[in-house]
Formats: structure tokens, C-alpha cells, sequence
């Protein structure tokens, strides 16, 4: 018996591996099982019925209620049932003198999942505080062997290997699951910090690298540096020059569409892009996102505002539009400050290279 036990605890805990690799995004799909895990799950289960421990002729022991009990504790007692059903139809069809036993045995364990559950029982829970849930979970499993003829002798020789058994394969699957799961978590949570700037809080240059490389054609790219930011250093100190560049990026997003994205480019310079916008009204796009700034009561400097030059190019499909944006940016600086430089520039329009100048 505990060769086989042994052999059930192998294949169930490299099953449940091969199925935590399937979790790829946290959160996991939301608080729904998917089809295919369900299926998973219940295939689990009826694997782990091929390798049993024949203790009396068609008395059959394994582990598997440690899947029903995962499912109906992470995802409730439905789903907990949806797979426990499939696994009890193939017990009957393995036959024997143990059918009975066995479907209340898994019931009942079910049944003590859920209570677990209700009680605020979590996968997470079970591998540290709430570790003494796991034994408690599998004791009814035993029990139904006490309705067989020959039951007390049955339950004499096998309540505790199968106790400690599926205890311990419990415990192990749900290692399994809870580190993958809180190895997604972790990777989800650095993956949006790494593309997060820590002063602004705006998506910062990596976000805008790999935002640019799928630029569509009719996008566009605004490059946008606060004028004379060093003299605002210079007069009020380094933590107002901070203070200035999260209000004027809580500027710059305010005048967004929800599609527009606002990045911190570097040091005291930003980026938008502008998604699907008209060539003919990138300028006054800008322009209105200039006047923003410059109409902004900055707490920081005592409710005078910054004034800030714009660089703006379409995308057209060309490869080097930051270029081309900054190039823009640098005329807009030569051409006096607190501008809009289109580039290439715009076919006569009454609202090309306007700005009020520094
Ligand atoms: P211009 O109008 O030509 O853009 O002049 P500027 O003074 O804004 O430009 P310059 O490049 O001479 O100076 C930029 C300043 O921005 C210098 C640097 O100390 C400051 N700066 C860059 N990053 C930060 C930051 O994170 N916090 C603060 N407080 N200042 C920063
Ligand atoms: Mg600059
Ligand atoms: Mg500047």
C-alpha cells in the first residue's frame, strides 16, 4: 500500500506541476475556472485512480480527492462537484466492492472543502497559517471504509498512510500552485514598476521605446521640455523641481484623450503619444496641450505656472520619428520657447508654429 501511495503522491504532484505551468497571467483568469483547467483537474484525478492501492479486492486508495479539494477550495464547491463527479463515474466504472464508500468518501471530503472555504480557508492560507486545515480536509476520506463487511480491519491498516498521504500531497500541490502563483503576482508587479517612472508615476522610457516600435501610421509623437527648468531648481530647490514635474505631468494627462499616452521622456523633457490623430490638427493638439501648462497654477511655485516648448511629428509610417520630433523641439526652442514646432512642417494652416514665445 504505501508503494502505491508513495507512486500516487509522484504522479500527482508531477501533474499538478504540469498544470501550474498552464497559469501564465495573474491574476489567473479571474475567479473562474477555465474549461480546459476543469478538465485538467478532473484528468488529474482520474490518473491518479490507475496507479492505486488495491488494499481489498476492488477497495481501491489514492489521492484523489487532493484535486477536488484545490478546485472547491480556490474556485468554491460548484466547480468542486464538476470535477468531482466525472471522477466518481469512473470509480464506478473501475467497479468493485468500494464504489459506495468511495463516493461518499469524496463527497464528504467535498463537502469539508467547503466548509473550509466558508470559513475563509485559502490556497494561500493552507501553506502557512491555516496549514492545520490540510489534515482536516482529507479525515473523512477514510471513514466510509467502516460500511464495508470487513471495514474496521480495513480502516485499522490504511486511515492513517491514506491521512498522512493525501495531507502531504495537498501540501505539496498547493506549494506548487501558491509559488506559481505568487511567482506571476511578483513578475506582473516589476514588469509594470520597470515600465513605471518613480517621480511622476508616468509610464516611462522603456513603456515609450516599445510603444514607438508599434507606432501605427496615422499616429503621432509630441516631445515636450519645461523652459528654463534649471533656473526653477535653481530658485526653489530640487524637491520643488520634483514637485513641478509630477503637477505638470498630472497636467499633461489631464488634456489626453484615453487613447493618448503622456511618458516621462528623461530628466525634465515628456512624450505623448497621439493615437490615429488628423495630420491637420496634431498642431492644435499641441497648442492646446501648450496653453494647458502654461495656464497651470503649479502649487509647487506658489501657483505660478512653467512654460514648456513642443516638438511634434506624425508617424507616416517612417522609422524616425522621434527624430524628427526632436528636431522640432529644438526649433521650437530657437524660435523663443513656450512653442509648438511641427515636423515636417505643416502645410500653410492657421494654426502652424503658433506659440506666444518666452
Ligand atoms: P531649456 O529651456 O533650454 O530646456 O532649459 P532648461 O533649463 O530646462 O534645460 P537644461 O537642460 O539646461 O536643464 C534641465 C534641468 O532639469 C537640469 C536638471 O537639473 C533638471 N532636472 C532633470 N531631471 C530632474 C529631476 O528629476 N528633478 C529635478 N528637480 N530636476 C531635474
Ligand atoms: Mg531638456
Ligand atoms: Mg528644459
Amino acid at each position: 500500500m504505501f508503494r502505491a501511495l508513495f507512486l500516487n503522491t509522484c504522479v500527482l504532484v508531477a501533474l499538478t506541476y504540469a498544470l501550474s505551468l498552464t497559469y501564465r497571467e495573474w491574476p489567473p483568469g479571474g475567479s473562474r475556472l477555465p474549461y480546459t483547467r476543469l478538465l485538467a483537474f478532473t484528468a488529474m484525478g482520474a490518473a491518479l485512480m490507475s496507479f492505486p492501492a488495491e488494499i481489498s479486492p476492488g477497495v481501491l486508495l489514492d489521492l484523489r480527492v487532493v484535486p477536488v479539494i484545490l478546485v472547491t477550495v480556490r474556485y468554491g464547491p460548484g466547480m468542486g462537484l464538476a470535477v468531482a463527479v466525472p471522477i466518481l463515474l469512473i470509480r464506478a466504472w473501475h467497479g468493485g466492492a468500494g464504489v459506495e464508500p468511495a463516493v461518499l468518501a469524496l463527497l464528504s471530503v467535498l463537502l469539508m472543502a467547503a466548509l473550509a472555504r466558508r470559513l475563509g480557508v485559502t490556497l494561500q492560507g493552507l501553506v502557512s497559517t491555516q496549514l492545520r486545515w490540510a489534515p482536516v480536509m482529507v479525515l473523512p476520506y477514510p471513514l466510509p471504509l467502516l460500511l464495508l463487511p470487513d471495514g474496521a480491519a480495513l480502516f485499522t491498516q490504511s486511515a492513517t498512510p491514506l491521512i498522512v498521504f493525501n495531507t502531504a500531497g495537498l501540501l505539496i500541490c498547493t506549494s506548487i500552485l501558491v509559488g506559481r502563483f505568487q511567482a506571476l503576482g511578483t513578475l506582473q508587479r516589476l514588469t509594470r514598476q520597470a515600465e513605471l517612472d518613480a517621480l511622476t508615476a508616468l509610464p516611462n522610457r522603456r513603456r515609450l521605446d516599445a510603444d514607438l516600435a508599434r507606432l501605427g501610421t496615422q499616429d503621432a509623437l509630441l516631445l515636450i521640455d519645461i523652459d528654463h527648468f534649471k533656473r526653477v531648481n535653481d530658485q526653489h530647490g530640487h524637491a520643488a523641481g520634483d514637485a513641478v514635474l509630477r503637477e505638470v505631468s498630472r497636467c499633461l494627462e489631464a488634456q489626453l484623450r484615453a487613447r493618448d499616452t503622456a511618458y516621462r521622456y528623461g530628466g525634465e523633457e515628456f512624450a505623448v503619444i497621439l493615437r490615429r490623430v488628423d495630420p491637420a490638427f496634431l498642431t492644435q493638439v499641441a497648442e492646446r496641450i501648450r496653453q494647458a501648462v502654461e495656464s497651470y497654477p503649479v502649487q509647487a511655485l506658489q501657483g505660478r505656472s512653467v512654460t514648456v516648448s513642443i516638438g511634434a511629428a506624425t508617424s507616416d509610417g517612417l522609422p524616425d520619428v522621434v527624430q524628427r520630433a526632436d528636431a522640432a523641439l529644438y526649433e521650437a526652442k530657437e524660435g523663443g520657447r513656450n512653442r509648438v514646432q511641427t515636423h515636417p512642417h505643416p502645410p500653410v494652416n492657421e494654426h502652424a508654429g503658433t506659440g506666444s514665445g518666452a
